[in-house]
């Protein structure tokens, strides 16, 4: 006998693996989706591993196979297993990532008799009425029998007769829910139509459909003869045409204004970055290499990618992109696809169901040479992998804040690690941890100091850092420095554009009794309500919750309520009320809430339809706009105020990529940015566009309070609807992991808190937090089981969640 380790579909099997014997004759591989029983269930599973001996003594045996071909590939098995145990999340949940899109379904069970006219003599009433039931054509559902007989004792009739070779149970999955896409295709049914009382816009059809040497569509045929589906109808029931469905691809990107682009002529740093990835993609290493490629937007970072792709493909490998969702636009797949026409695959979370089954079924066909995505893409089933390319690889975004916590460039190193495959790491301003394991030598480094320059002037932009203090002591009260306002006054009167980033949405960001200092919080969350302008209503931006504007202070009855704060709404109100001559549209996530308005916005303001665009960390990631010159940042301090080990990581991220905006084209750019603490060297490091002294300053406060890279943290967060209950279990678990710390032998992990997290309340749920520090947390933590209501996060991206 042969056995097997399936990992079921079950929220009971946690991170194990479960035995199952294998009947003989039941072709079963590892990877193959399968069905088990498990308990009085029917689930899906996928087996991990063949094995002689099972883990525990008594197996049952799988039922089925689902699909005849294996649909995990050996590396994608490992790659399961690392993320369940490193993340210390359920094992089904991390192979789910993997599974074909709509993969999960319910199994139905049928029960039907083995051979016609069972002899019924020496059986019991429920039994011969199971048997009268289960003897119709292919048997029946199992659910069929529970409704005359109950659930309990269906089971165990069909169980006696099963038992006695009278009855065989079988087992289908339930229907898929997404079915392939199909076009109502219409043609002639006989050669014979000179039928003579036909309309004139029948027979308009007809001779159409006699000159068609290929099937048409319906869609084609209603176009060109400019007929309505009634007349076709007509026609069908006089039996001279039929339409019938045709199968087609769904095909998300739209080839029709590609044109195809040649590799450029490399630049001299180009050439040396890109001569580097190609004789490591060469030499087969093993480990491979991971570089990382440090280049300022607009340094042909991306040109690299396509070049180190194609060089790829040459040696028989294929590539998988990873981009932040929102910069994953047409534009950037439109690069691709033009420098490998019909040979790219794109993948991320706004794809239809349809889509993304296609897709994902087309990839582990071997028809792309490049999957581009978002950061579920690097769970694309690409065969033959040999290059995984991450850009922005500093972005926050590549961890999933969801369960499986992982985070995208650690799963694509492992998984690099287990293809044999090259990593390219891109970004403008490094992640600190990765530029640390590049000076460390773990990652090859590769620079890009310098943009590419088509035409004088596009050098990097000038910032000038305005001190808001001082903008008070001269007695000017506005959001706009005296020097912003000038700014834009002059590049609206040159016909220029300008961009005004602030990272907070609403209007007022907080509304204030003026009399008792009562500040309106959203009664689940506690934290205060923003004001939103259009509609007039009060929201909570933890949990979406809406209330009108009261007339008075509930605390105090006062009428003089203040709104204070300014989020990206009023900025909008205070740049009408002060340019009067200038038009604006704004960009945040309460304007785009459809499929396509990131690019409706950007048209518009592209084809010039408004002068200053206003907007969140939106406007700052990778879209060129040739003709902005200013960017304006209303406050830099939003990001710097948090307290997080990264929040002057952060801060220079943003202001760098903001900065970025500006200056895109022939005519220059400037930037403004305005803030309380000019002297912070993050934004002293931005604005002199300067990564290697915010680095060396990052990394020295990284050493000396302990904080990664220097140590690895995990976030252990409690959830409970009462504070005291919320608390006082958080320090029991403290307790606990302290004893087992002692138990194991284990040094060198510390345990802070429990403290209130920094959002304490969501939803009404109170939440505690210990963050561990340490090294070989996930091993210290995995043998531990959590009670109910604690979620664990390793690597968290910030600790103020
Ligand atoms: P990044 O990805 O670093 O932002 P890109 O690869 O997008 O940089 O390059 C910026 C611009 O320069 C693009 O318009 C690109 O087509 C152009 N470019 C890149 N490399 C070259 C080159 N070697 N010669 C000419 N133009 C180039
Ligand atoms: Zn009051
Ligand atoms: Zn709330």
């Amino acid at each position: 006998m042969r056995y097997a380790e399936v990992s079921v579909n079950s929220p009971v099997a946690q991170r194990r693996t479960f035995s199952y014997a294998i009947t003989p004759g039941l072709d079963v591989r590892e990877g193959q989706a399968v069905l088990v029983p498990f308990g009085e269930r029917i689930l899906q599973g996928i087996v991990l591993e063949l094995t002689a001996v099972p883990a525990v003594e008594d197996t049952r045996e799988i039922l089925d196979i689902i699909e005849s071909e294996p649909i995990l590939y050996p590396s994608d098995i490992s790659l399961a297993r690392w993320i369940s145990d490193y993340y210390l999340s359920p094992l089904f949940d991390t192979v789910a990532l993997m599974l074909p899109p709509g993969f999960e379904r319910k199994a139905i069970t049928f029960v039907s008799v083995t051979q016609p006219d069972p002899d019924v003599s020496s059986l019991n009433d429920d039994q011969k009425r199971v048997i009268d039931i289960a003897s119709g054509q292919g048997g029946v559902e199992l659910r069929k029998l529970e409704k005359p007989l109950g659930k309990k004792k269906a089971a165990a009739v069909v169980s006696q007769l099963v038992r006695q070779g009278i009855l065989t149970r079988s087992y289908e999955l339930g229907p898929i829910r997404i079915k392939p896409k199909t076009e109502l295709y219409i043609n002639l049914t006989s050669d014979d139509v000179n039928v003579p009382e036909l309309t004139a816009k029948q027979s308009a059809i007809i001779d159409y459909l006699k000159e068609q040497a290929v099937p048409v569509s319906w869609v084609e045929v209603r176009q060109k003869t400019g007929c309505s589906k009634a007349v076709a109808d007509a026609l069908v029931n006089k039996g001279l045409t039929a339409f019938y469905e045709v199968e087609v691809k769904r095909e998300p990107i739209s080839y029709d204004n590609i044109t195809i682009s040649e590799p450029l002529d490399l630049t001299a740093d180009q050439q040396s970055a890109f001569e580097s990835i190609k004789s490591s993609l060469q030499k087969q290493g093993s480990p491979p290499d991971i570089f990382l490629l440090h280049g300022v937007t607009g340094s042909g970072k991306t040109e690299i990618y396509l070049q180190a792709l194609a060089e790829a493909l040459k040696l028989g490998k294929k590539g998988i992109v990873l981009v932040p969702e929102i910069a994953l636009t047409p534009q950037t797949i439109e690069r691709f696809a033009a420098r490998f026409p019909h040979r790219v695959a794109v993948l991320h979370s706004r794809l239809s169901l349809g889509e993304q089954f296609d897709e994902w079924h087309r990839i582990i066909n071997g028809e792309f040479d490049v999957v581009i995505g978002s950061r579920s893409a690097i769970f694309a089933p690409q065969p033959d992998l040999g290059l995984i390319i991450i850009d922005e690889e500093h972005e926050w975004t590549y961890k999933q804040d969801t369960s499986p916590r992982y985070h995208a460039r650690d799963v694509a190193l492992k998984l690099a690690e287990l293809t044999g495959s090259v990593v390219v790491l891109g970004s403008a301003t490094p992640d600190v941890e990765s530029y640390y394991k590049a000076q460390n030598g773990d990652y090859k480094l590769l620079e890009l100091p310098q943009r590419v320059v088509p035409t004088a002037g596009a050098a990097l932009p000038q910032v000038e850092v305005v001190d808001m203090r001082d903008e008070l002591k001269a007695g000017n009260r506005s959001i706009f420095s005296r020097s912003l306002s000038e700014a834009i006054n002059e590049a609206i009167a040159a016909e220029e554009q300008v961009i005004l980033f602030l990272n907070r949405r609403g209007g007022a960001t907080f509304i204030q009794c003026r009399r008792c200092g009562f500040v309106l919080r959203c009664r689940r969350c506690e934290v205060p309500l923003a004001h939103h302008i259009a509609g007039d209503v009060l929201t909570c931006h933890q949990c979406g919750y809406k209330a009108p504007v009261p007339q008075a202070c509930p605390n105090c009855s006062s009428r003089q309520l203040k709104f204070l704060g300014v989020g990206t709404q009023k900025l909008e109100q205070e740049a009408n009320y002060t340019f009067p001559r200038a038009r604006q549209i704004r960009w945040d996530s309460d304007v785009t809430t459809g499929k396509s308005s990131h690019e409706t916005i950007l048209r518009r303001f592209r084809n010039k339809e408004a002068e200053i665009l206003i907007g969140t960390q939106m406007v700052a990631k990778g879209h060129d706009i040739p003709s902005v010159t200013l960017v304006g940042v209303i406050s830099a301090d939003t990001s710097l105020n948090l307290p997080d080990f990264r929040s002057g990581e952060r801060t220079f991220q943003l202001l760098s990529q903001v900065a970025g905006r500006a200056g895109r084209g022939p005519s220059g750019g400037r930037v403004i940015v305005q803030t309380f603490s000019p002297e912070n060297y993050a934004i002293q490091a931005a604005a002199r566009h300067d990564y290697a002294s915010f680095y060396e300053q990052e990394i020295a406060y990284r050493r000396q309070l302990h904080n990664p890279p220097f140590t690895r943290l995990a976030r252990l967060t409690c959830v409970h609807t009462n504070d005291v209950i919320c608390q006082r279990e958080a320090e029991r678990v403290k307790k606990m992991l302290t004893e087992e710390m002692n138990a194991r032998g284990i040094s060198g992990i510390d345990i802070v808190g429990p403290a209130p997290a920094y959002i304490h309340r969501l939803r009404g749920r109170y939440r505690w937090q210990l963050i561990l520090r340490g090294s070989g947390l996930s091993a210290f933590l995995t043998p531990i089981a959590f009670p109910q209501g604690w979620t664990i996060d390793i690597d968290p991206m910030a600790l103020v969640q």
